[in-house]
């Protein structure tokens, strides 16, 4: 790990490298998709996400993009409802809807609690729903919501990574114990639980963030998660491009987000996916990519290890 020195990491040290945000509309998310995804019990199922267009989130974590597509002030009582029904009406026919609100669904400021009845009567007819949620946000709101709704619920949190330094670096304002009574307390509850894993946050050579990324993997499901998204750190959002100036963080391989996706799946403990989102961003050789990102899909449909694509750049 190189740790930083004459660093001082919090809120106000993050916010000084962002740009501006873009221009969202609080009547419509910001963005939806519909994708195919392995469910728990092994189903490939279509699921639709939903980009809520919401307030930014509270806490100003250090790889943190997602407050480009927020707003500053909070959304007003039935906006909310109207986002998810604006979608509902445009999507074909799915059985797992996520709600990503680029921050927490029980952030009152980002969700207000008087919509959850009109947010569960929406989602009523549907199998599954995910949502996300920052671990310390996990309180009598979300046993609130579970009470009104129809669908299985699952709650995603990032965990982020296992390396305690470098969590307290990420300025998630969050311990490993934090992550481990939230899951807890989920799993109690019958709530499903998903979390999100970097590979190679800054601070981490190459190989440490393999290796992180793997320990990762292992505290998440030992803290009782049944599924685990890998993502790769990217530049973008203003911070870590600062801190890659500085020799602090280059962003991993694709070879690496390979390895540890073929740990996490032969661990066969719950559904371990890669995120392929900007993928190209971590491959230089345009003969392979296609195919390794194919190979990437595949697996995190069938959640089985396929043979590696050879390539002159490997
Ligand atoms: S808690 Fe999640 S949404 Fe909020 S800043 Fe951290 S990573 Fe971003
Ligand atoms: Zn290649």
């Amino acid at each position: 790990m190189k740790t930083p020195v004459d660093l001082e990491i919090n809120n106000k040290w993050v916010r000084s490298y962002r740009g501006k945000r873009n221009k969202v509309d609080p009547e419509k998310p910001y963005a939806y998709l519909v994708e195919q995804e392995r469910s728990p019990s092994g189903d490939i199922e279509q699921v639709a996400t939903i980009f809520l267009t919401n307030k930014e989130c509270p806490f100003q974590c250090l790889m943190c993009d997602l407050w480009k597509n927020t707003t500053s002030v909070s959304v007003s009582p039935g906006e909310i409802p109207r986002q998810i029904e604006w979608v509902l009406g445009k999507i074909p026919d799915v059985s797992t809807i996520k709600l990503y609100n680029s921050g927490n669904f029980f952030d009152t400021n980002a969700i207000p609690a008087i919509d959850y009845p009109s947010i569960a009567e929406l989602l009523q007819g549907y199998k599954r729903v995910v949502i996300e949620n920052h671990p310390r946000l996990i309180n009598e709101n979300t046993f609130k919501f579970l009470q009104l709704l129809k669908p299985e619920l699952e709650i995603a949190m990032g965990l982020e990574t296992a390396h305690p330094e470098v969590l307290k670096l990420l300025n998630k304002k969050m311990t490993l114990e934090d992550f481990k009574n939230a899951a807890g307390q989920l799993q109690q509850n019958a709530i499903g639980t998903r979390a999100f894993v970097l590979l190679r946050p800054p601070f981490l050579d190459e190989s440490e963030g393999i290796l992180w990324a793997k320990r990762s993997i292992d505290f998440a499901f030992e803290a009782g998660v049944r599924c685990v998204t890998v993502i790769p750190t990217r530049y973008g959002n203003g911070a870590l491009d600062h801190l890659s100036t500085m020799g602090y963080f280059s962003p991993p391989h694709l070879s690496s987000l390979e390895e540890v996706l073929d740990y996490g799946i032969e661990l066969n403990q719950g559904n371990v996916f890669a995120d392929l989102w900007d993928i190209h961003l971590f491959s230089d050789c345009k003969k392979c990519l296609a195919s390794r990102k194919e190979r990437i899909n595949e697996m995190n449909l069938h959640q089985s290890v396929l043979p590696r694509v050879s390539c002159t750049c490997n």
